[in-house]
C-alpha cells in the first residue's frame, strides 16, 4: 500500500519531508500520476503540495512578479499582472495541454518536469526569471537556465521544493513572442518552440534581442550568435535569413517519434522568420508590452 500525504501548509510540510526524504511531491500529478500509470516510477510515498495555498497565487512585489509554483496554468492565463507583464508566457501557457491539464498542471510542476518540450521554460529562459527553492531551514535562489539541468533534471535536492518564480517586470515596449509547432493544433508536445522578447529603439531598429528554443537540445537552447546578428538592425527578411542560418547551426536536436533531427532543425530557424510578420509594440492597436500571438 502507496502512502499518499495531503499538508495544508509548509509547517505540516517540513516535518512529513523529514520523515519521508525518499517520498515522491507532486501537485497538478499530470507528469508524475501519468509515468506512475506506465510503471516509469514506483515511489513508496506521494506527498501533494496542491493543497497547500501559500505555494498558488500571483503576486507583484516592487518591479518584480512573484508566481507561486502550484499555480495552474488556467490561474496564470487569467491573471492580470501575467497579461499585462509576462504576455510570452501567457502565450505559451495557452497553447500547453488542453483546458483539464491546464486546470491540474501547475507552472512548477512543468519546470521540475525539465523536459526540453516543457511549454513555460522558454518564455522562462527569455524572461531571466529565477526560481526559489525551500526546505525546512535553507531558501535558495537561482537563474532558471541554472535550475535546469538536462532532460528530466534539475538542482532541486532531497528535502527541497520550489516554492515559486520570481520575473523582473520586462519593459513595456518589448515585442512578445512564442510559437510551437505541434503535430496537431491541440493536445501536443512541442516538436520545436521558441520564445522572443525584442526590444526597439524609436526608428525600428532592435537594440535587445532573447531568443530560446525548446525541443532542440537537451535543455533550452539559446543562440547567442542569432540573438547578436538582430542587434542594430531591422527585423527584414535578410536580416531573420541570416539569423536563422545560425540557429540551425546551434541547436542539437534529436529524432523521436514526433519529428525527425533534419525536420526540427528546418524549422527551429524557419520560426525566427515569422517576426518579420508581427507587428510592432505601440503599432496599430497593440497597446505596448503585449504581443502578436497566433
Ligand atoms: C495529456 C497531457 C498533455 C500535456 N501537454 C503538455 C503540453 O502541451 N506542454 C507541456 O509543457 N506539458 C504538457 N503536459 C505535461 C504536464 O501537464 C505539464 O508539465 C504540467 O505543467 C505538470 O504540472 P503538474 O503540477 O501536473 O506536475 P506533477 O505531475 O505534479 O509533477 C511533475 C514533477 O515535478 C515535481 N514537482 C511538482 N511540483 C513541485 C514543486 N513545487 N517542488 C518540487 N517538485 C515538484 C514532481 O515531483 C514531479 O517529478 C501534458 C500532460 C498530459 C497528461
Amino acid at each position: 500500500m502507496r502512502e499518499v500525504h495531503l499538508p495544508r501548509s509548509l509547517e505540516e510540510l517540513w516535518p512529513l519531508l523529514d520523515r519521508r526524504p525518499r517520498a515522491a511531491l507532486y501537485a497538478g500529478g499530470t507528469d508524475l500520476l501519468v509515468r506512475m500509470g506506465r510503471g516509469m516510477e514506483n515511489p513508496a510515498a506521494l506527498v501533494c503540495l496542491e493543497r497547500i495555498e501559500e505555494l498558488k497565487g500571483v503576486n507583484e512585489h516592487g518591479d518584480h512578479i512573484h508566481i507561486g509554483s502550484c499555480t495552474t496554468h488556467s490561474r496564470l492565463l487569467a491573471h492580470p499582472l501575467v497579461q499585462r507583464h509576462l504576455p510570452v508566457l501567457a502565450q505559451a501557457v495557452k497553447t500547453l495541454g488542453s483546458p483539464l491539464i491546464r486546470n491540474m498542471g501547475t507552472i512548477g510542476g512543468n519546470l521540475c518536469t525539465a523536459s526540453p518540450a516543457g511549454d513555460t521554460l522558454p518564455p522562462l529562459y527569455v524572461l531571466e526569471a529565477e526560481v526559489e527553492l525551500r526546505s525546512g531551514g535553507r531558501v535558495r535562489r537561482m537563474p532558471v537556465r541554472k535550475f535546469i539541468r538536462g532532460p528530466g533534471v534539475t538542482c532541486i535536492e532531497e528535502g527541497e521544493i520550489l516554492t515559486g518564480i520570481r520575473v523582473k517586470k520586462p519593459a513595456r515596449d518589448l515585442l512578445h513572442h512564442f510559437e510551437k509547432v505541434g503535430r496537431r493544433n491541440a493536445l501536443a508536445c512541442a516538436v520545436v518552440s521558441l520564445a522572443a522578447l525584442i526590444g526597439f529603439s524609436p526608428d525600428g531598429v532592435v537594440r535587445r534581442a532573447a531568443l530560446a528554443w525548446g525541443s532542440v537540445g537537451p535543455t533550452v537552447v539559446r543562440c547567442p550568435e542569432a540573438e547578436e546578428a538582430l542587434l542594430g538592425q531591422r527585423l527584414s527578411a535578410d536580416t531573420l535569413q541570416r539569423a536563422a542560418a545560425l540557429v540551425r547551426e546551434a541547436v542539437s536536436p534529436i529524432s523521436d517519434l514526433r519529428a525527425d533531427e533534419h525536420y526540427r532543425r528546418r524549422v527551429s530557424g524557419n520560426l525566427l522568420l515569422r517576426l518579420a510578420e508581427r507587428p510592432r509594440p505601440g503599432s496599430s492597436g497593440i497597446p505596448p508590452g503585449c504581443c502578436s500571438s497566433k
